[in-house]
């Protein structure tokens, strides 16, 4: 039989099955055609058993990958829960019959191993992995919104155990080869070239039986008390990290719980019928169209130009402030050896000691060595000067926030570059174009906006204006992708994209404390809409005083839809700054931690009394911000919901499983929200609340965000 996603051969009595034959995919993964395969691949050898073949080997003939998992367009094609079962229903069976096998089968994984790839290992008699880097192996689907639907759930916990494989499933994180072998996941670690000889060399052996320890375990769970206890510990840490958001994560538990000790069949039925209740469920879907966005934003679709594209190896920033240094990391993570350039020594060391503390804590979480810690941390240059300038491919300046200051820096620097360096601005609210007007080269200018803190947020904003080259738009998306960062391309505008959308989150809170609505009732509303935090201590981590300023200068650019409240700029005017200074709506101690309310904050607001429910707090709050977003559209500031989506999942962590502000939108109903707007723009402000002349034409036409 000849298959085009596996190939199939027999040597010396052992059945091949290699993945990874069908060279278009980057990675090998279970579509429609490579279960089919597999499926009659694996009847094919059940007839051939103990007869021509005495074992079979599943490995993989692509070194990125064994399995990336089951294919994410296939799942997202169901339209019933009956059709997401049946589904999850043939992978099971096939993994059965694979697990039903009188021979013995090992699974040799190097490289990407999740999902459906993972449960498919797991029905193998044995699983040697590869100690490469790239090895992980992983049941992510939780992060997908729906629980693994081939048998993983059933088989994990056989392998490692309750505790470990809750852990595993719960969280979707991936290990690599040492931590499987560790786990019990996987029975050998050898390197990568040595896996396929290993395998067929000990195929006949017998495995290693099952330590006393381990026995012990399972007794262990085997008792009722022991397990609930486990499952009720999981739960409660689930609650503690999702807030109770996430429907998928209690599910798992449900059936995992429900299921134990269930047989097969009986098991893998609530698998599947879990699988295709979770999927088919408006989380699920909305997480289904993040990875799509995620998917698709990882290939750069801008303008294309004639010239070269720069390929940045090294890196240059000016200014060695909070910015500075978390950028200077940024080069220095991922191999780029920056040089650090400041007025002042005094801020190059606050500039090191910013990047140690990034690199400190990936030492602790076990994610880097102490030699790479030191390695990558000395390869940061700090200088007072322009020397070595000339060796760099990409300069990102971050240094005050003042026209003025940048355009003089900009002018002064551009002589010490390299003709072909692409210069870049960290700006977060000045205007590109007028900045490009400093430089002699505008062609290579463009804005890069990093969200604070840098190691932590996703985002970066490219910012265009007239005369940049489509070669730097292209050449400083690849650097973003190459150093693990979610870049979008946003138009110049004031406060480019997120920033603007971020303001009425801010403005319309603060009016919300002016009308004398409760400060908790409004932080709580927003966290519990799943927002990370509520609006206040958002300005706090900002700074009270660097907001008013944003602030003013989106009111200026944008008119009074965008007025804020005059509050911001008098509390800072008084000394609250926020976190910086200990003192913002909440108190901070020394180390930053919250240390309570501000009570002080009191006197600049009217006695707290107006009662509100959280719901209308919300739409007070979120209206706004998806009027804004119409507007972005409508200036064309970036040119799609997805833009939009993305920008605010990755630089405001806006709720994944809402799918983004604009899919938020689609999902309500526009005409519903444009409904409660006009409701507000005659009772509170038609300033603020007016509808946006694109949502009034989307109501007309009937047509959705994501239509447009
Ligand atoms: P910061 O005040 O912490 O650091 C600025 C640094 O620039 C200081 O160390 C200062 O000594 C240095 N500097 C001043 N003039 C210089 C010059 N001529 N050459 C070299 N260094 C010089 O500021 P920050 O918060 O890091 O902000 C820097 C830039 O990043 C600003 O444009 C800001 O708008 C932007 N930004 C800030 C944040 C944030 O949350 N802090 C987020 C996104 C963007």
């Amino acid at each position: 039989m000849s298959y085009n996603q596996i190939t199939f051969e027999v040597e010396n009595d052992i059945g091949l099955i290699g993945f990874g034959k069908d060279e278009s995919l980057s990675m090998p993964i279970l579509n429609e055609e490579a279960l089919r395969e597999l499926r009659d691949c694996v009847e094919d050898v059940a007839k051939r058993q103990k007869s021509e073949i005495k074992g079979l080997i599943i490995y993989s003939h692509n070194p990125k990958a064994f399995l990336a998992g089951a294919d994410i367009k296939l799942i997202s094609s169901m339209t019933t829960e009956t059709e997401a079962a049946a589904g999850a229903e043939t992978g099971q069976v096939i993994f059965n019959s694979i697990e039903d096998l009188k021979i013995p089968v090992t699974a040799c994984v190097s490289g990407v191993c999740l999902g459906g790839g993972c449960e498919l290992i797991l029905a193998c008699d044995k699983i040697y992995v590869s100690d490469a880097p790239n090895t992980q192996i992983g049941l992510p689907e939780v992060q997908l919104g729906f629980i693994p639907g081939f048998g993983g759930t059933y088989r994990l916990p056989k392998r490692i155990g309750l505790p470990n494989s809750l852990d595993m499933i719960l969280s979707g994180k991936k290990v690599n080869g040492r931590k499987a072998k560790k786990l019990g996941l996987a029975d050998e670690v050898y390197p990568a070239e040595n896996l396929l000889r290993m395998a067929k060399d000990k195929i006949f052996k017998k495995n290693k039986q099952k330590s006393i320890q381990d026995n012990i375990q399972d007794l262990a769970i085997d008792n009722f008390v022991t397990r609930k206890m486990i499952f009720s510990k999981a739960r409660e840490s689930v609650m503690k990290k999702t807030k109770g958001f996430y429907q998928a994560p209690l599910k798992i538990l449900e059936v995992m719980e429900e299921g134990y000790g269930k047989g097969r069949t009986a098991y893998l039925a609530m698998e599947s019928q879990a699988f295709g209740e979770l999927c088919m469920g408006s989380q699920s879907q909305n997480l289904q169209h993040l990875f799509f966005l995620m998917d698709n934003s990882k290939k750069y679709n801008g303008p294309k130009g004639e010239g070269v594209v720069t390929k940045v190896e090294t890196g240059g920033v000016l200014g060695a402030g909070t910015m500075g240094g978390g950028i200077a990391w940024l080069f220095a993570n991922n191999g780029q050896s920056p040089i650090m350039k400041d007025i002042s020594t005094d801020a190059l060391e606050l500039g090191l000691k910013q990047s140690a503390q990034n690199f400190k804590g990936a030492l602790k979480r076990k994610k880097i060595s102490p030699y790479d810690f030191e390695k990558m941390q000395r390869s940061i240059h700090p200088t007072l000067s322009f020397d070595g300038f000339k060796n760099i491919d990409l300069l990102i300046e971050a240094i005050v926030e003042n026209m003025e200051i940048k355009k003089k820096v900009f002018a002064e620097t551009e002589s010490y570059l390299r003709e072909d360096c692409l210069i870049t601005s960290n700006t977060s609210s000045l205007s590109i174009e007028e900045m490009s007007q400093a430089l002699k080269r505008p062609e290579r200018f463009a804005g890069l906006h990093f969200f604070n803190p840098v190691h932590r947020m996703p985002l970066v904003e490219i910012i265009t204006h007239s005369k940049v080259a489509p070669e730097t738009v292209e050449a400083l998306y690849k650097w973003c992708l190459k150093v693990k960062k979610t870049p979008i391309i946003v138009n110049d505008g004031p406060g480019f994209l997120v920033n603007r959308i971020l303001m009425p989150y801010m403005n319309e809170a603060m009016f919300l404390l002016e009308e004398g609505v409760d400060f908790k009732a409004i932080e709580k509303a927003c966290v519990n809409f799943g927002m990370p935090m509520g609006p206040f201590r958002l300005m706090d981590e900002v700074g009270i005083d660097v907001g008013a300023k944003v602030a003013k200068i989106i009111h200026d650019g944008l008119g009074d839809r965008l007025k804020s409240s005059s509050m911001s700029s008098k509390i800072a005017e008084s000394g609250f700054l926020g976190k910086k200074n200990s003192k913002g709506f909440y108190l901070y101690d020394s180390k930053g931690k919250e240390d309570g309310e501000n009570e002080e904050m009191r006197s600049f607001f009217k006695a707290s009394g107006k009662s509100m429910d959280e719901k209308q707090i919300q739409m007070r709050i979120f209206l706004p911000m998806i009027n804004e977003a119409s507007y972005i559209l409508e200036d064309k500031i970036v040119d799609k919901a997805e833009t939009v989506d993305l920008g605010m999942i990755f630089g405001t962590g806006f709720p994944p499983f809402r799918g983004g502000l604009c899919k938020y939108a689609d999902n309500e109903g526009l005409e519903r929200i444009v409904g409660v707007m006009r409701d507000f723009a005659k009772d509170v402000s038609s300033e603020r609340y007016t509808p946006s002349p694109l949502l009034e034409k989307m109501i007309k036409e009937k047509i959705k965000f994501y239509d447009l």
